[in-house]
């Protein structure tokens, strides 16, 4: 063919694939089939490889059709991307379905369906579909803020851009996992130190065209909020899926027993390494989409599902030194030093030995060659030492009596409910003082389930430590940052970055104010219920201040507080009545803008409402009465007091001395029947 005709076809075919690209990407509406779409670009890439003197600003290697992205956009999830609560044995399988069971009340004899899907070891997004159309695509980012990847999501060849068939809701959310598939990954696996990496690293590629350049699939399998819904179970919904031209996973299955649950777990990790992509686990749901409806949600993941892991990747190495770390809340780790080691795709060179005992137990000494394993985002461990490499001079394992931090004598805690004392040994920092506890407790404060600062990693918090820039969490704003052009590595733009992040993460919930102060005992679940009884961060700060003048009310406010405990209690006495803690909270208070808990509940009947339930129910459980109250602005309260409005008793065992005290207190009682037709 001579040159000009060559020219010609080709340039035809330019045109005719950017009138698809304009369709596709910017018209939402694709005009041609996948496969079609394919052909045509393997034949101008064909034609390209041929003919060396073909060259178009348009052709499909140099363009995806649309504008690169400006930074990304910030949007919050409306309803938000969890995580997952991890099974690791059968025995965990088993507790949760009991859990399930008691929650919604069901009878023995019930068959309840689980769906057992894999989990995708990809990266999750988010994609909303209005009228069919794909508007909107948001990565996971915190869980509550997602970031506006829709350019970057539209790259995937199997995201539809328009809903298949006619039948789909006027607004919904699907979610799913962007992953690389095995095959693919042999090609870029110089760059990424695996599949997850490489997902992740590339959708959140500032330009679209290098995410286009990474063979990015998409697989569905959940749902974000969705507005009139014609499927009733996860497994209808899967169907729907497929129908409306997505990927979904074809290893999916619905079980009533853990004998059938626990088969499909051993068949699916044998089967492991054929499967396309990476799988870390099964993810378990309640197939019933009433039921999960009613489950709800703990702080940070769906009641209504686990993820059972799959057992771990293991590796061998040597032990070159035991290090002991020093974590926030005072626990002394023993850290193995390892000669690095390539674990299931990942470099490992460091591993915990848990604590004291467990040293004693596997009798772990420098040198040692040893076993170790990696399973998901838990930190890898020493399961076993291989005593016949033993070298003849070696020698136990001390483990240290004073913390190598601060010099003070280590303590093991006696443990008032299990009557023993703790495996874990502590430095008591009786003085708030000691410097690694008070540089983990910065970590904390800057990380992401705290005051998520960006740019503040813990490497960084290192650094600044070690050149006395912070000591305590209100120096970060106080810091001027200017100082850290004499810094290797901080160029203008990183420092701007970072005065930034600082300056937006002032803005901050209560629940993480109150997370972010690193108190033993409150970690994200407590932190919350405190932020739905204080509602403001001067009503928590006063209150737990007052703890230590041995004022029975300050406790007895404490102690009604369902879901607040003996334990928690204490902590909060002994971080309140250190004087530097004081200092540290009230300049926080000050320097940020801690917001006020609103009940995410219109105003109802109950808002504000103090309910205690005593005794058992028999339609609902008391978890689901209780997180029903909660929903409609109650607050739930364990003791009874004349501040509290109302006491629901059940008809099964009710505890009479607290009916009595509620006659005696005057505070209105109310049984299940009547109970009922208020929530109702
Ligand atoms: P993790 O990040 O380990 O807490 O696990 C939770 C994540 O698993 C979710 O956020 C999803 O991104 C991912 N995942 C993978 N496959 C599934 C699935 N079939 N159902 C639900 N989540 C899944």
């Amino acid at each position: 063919m001579e040159k000009e005709k060559i020219k010609d076809l080709y340039f035809d075919k330019i045109v005719e694939i950017n009138d698809y690209n304009k369709a596709y990407y910017n018209q939402d509406n694709p005009i041609i089939s996948d496969y079609k779409y394919d052909r045509l670009k393997i034949e101008i890439l064909n034609l390209e490889k041929k003919y060396k003197f073909l060259k178009s600003k348009l052709s499909p290697t140099k363009t995806v059709g649309y504008k690169v992205s400006g930074k990304f956009k910030k949007i919050k999830h409306k309803i938000p991307m969890l995580s997952l609560s991890n099974a690791f044995s059968e025995n965990d399988i088993v507790d949760f379905l009991k859990k399930v069971r008691n929650f919604l009340k069901l009878n023995n004899d019930y068959k309840m369906d689980i769906i057992a899907e894999p989990k995708v070891d990809g990266i999750s997004a988010s994609l909303h579909y209005v009228n069919g159309q794909l508007k909107l695509g948001l990565s996971r980012g915190d869980g509550i803020t997602g970031e506006d990847i829709t350019l970057n999501l539209k790259t995937i060849r199997n995201i539809p851009v328009r809903l298949k068939s006619l039948k789909f809701p006027e607004n919904i959310e699907i979610r799913g996992e962007v992953y690389i598939s095995k095959k693919d990954f042999k090609n870029i696996s110089n760059k990424f130190a695996n599949p997850r990496n490489a997902a992740g690293g590339s959708l959140r590629q500032k330009d679209p065209l290098k995410t286009k350049k990474i063979p990015l699939q998409f697989i569905a399998y959940g749902l974000g909020f969705v507005k009139e819904k014609s499927f009733k179970t996860q497994s209808e919904y899967l169907e729907q899926l497929k129908k409306w031209g997505f990927k979904v996973s074809q290893r999916v299955n619905v079980f009533t027993n853990i004998k059938d649950i626990m088969k499909n777990y051993i068949k699916l990790e044998n089967k492991r390494s054929e499967i396309e992509y990476d799988v870390d686990g099964i993810v378990y749901k309640i197939n019933d989409l009433n039921f999960q409806k009613r489950l709800g949600y703990i702080s940070n993941s769906p009641r209504w599902a686990i993820a059972h892991k799959f057992s771990s990747t293991k590796g061998i190495s040597k032990i070159l030194k035991i290090e002991i770390q020093v974590g926030r809340t005072g626990a002394l780790t023993p850290v193995a030093k390892l000669q690095p080691v390539n674990v299931g795709g990942v470099i490992i060179s460091n591993a915990t030995l848990h604590n004291e005992d467990e040293i004693i137990r596997k009798d772990v000494r420098k040198g040692d060659v040893v076993t170790i394993q990696r399973a998901g985002d838990v930190i890898p461990q020493v399961i076993s030492v291989d005593i016949s490499k033993r070298s003849s001079g070696s020698k136990k394992f001390i483990f240290p009596y004073k913390c190598p931090s601060c010099y003070s004598k280590v303590v093991k805690e006696f443990n008032s409910n299990t009557k023993k004392k703790d495996a874990i040994t502590r430095c008591p920092d009786p003085n708030y003082s000691c410097q690694a506890i008070l540089k983990e407790k910065l970590k904390h404060f800057a990380s992401k389930d705290a005051l998520n600062i960006e740019g503040l990693g813990k490497k960084v918090i290192d650094n600044f430590w070690s050149n006395k820039l912070i000591k305590y969490p209100y120096d970060i704003f106080n810091l001027d940052l200017n100082i850290l052009k004499k810094f290797d590595g901080w160029g203008e733009k990183s420092i701007i970055n970072l005065k930034n992040s600082i300056n937006k993460s002032k803005k901050i919930s209560l629940v993480r104010f109150i997370f972010s102060l690193g108190i033993r005992h409150i970690g994200q679940e407590n932190a919350k219920v405190l932020t739905k009884h204080f509602l403001s961060v001067q009503q928590f700060f006063e209150t737990c201040r007052k703890l230590n003048i041995n004022d029975q009310n300050y406790l007895d406010e404490l102690q009604s507080i369902d879901g607040i405990g003996t334990s928690q209690i204490d902590s909060l006495k002994k971080f309140f009545s250190n004087k530097q803690n004081l200092i540290v909270v009230s300049n926080l208070i000050n320097l940020l803008d801690v917001e006020n808990y609103k009940s995410p509940s219109k105003k109802t009947p109950l808002s504000g409402k103090l309910i205690m339930f005593t005794g058992g129910f028999e339609h609902k459980s008391r978890s689901e009465l209780k997180s029903l109250a909660e929903n409609l602005g109650a607050k739930i309260v364990s003791n009874i007091s004349k501040k509290t409005n109302c006491l629901i008793v059940g008809s099964q065992k009710p505890t009479i001395k607290k009916i009595n005290e509620a006659k005696k207190l005057n505070v209105k009682i109310l049984y299940e029947k009547d109970w009922n037709k208020i929530i109702n």
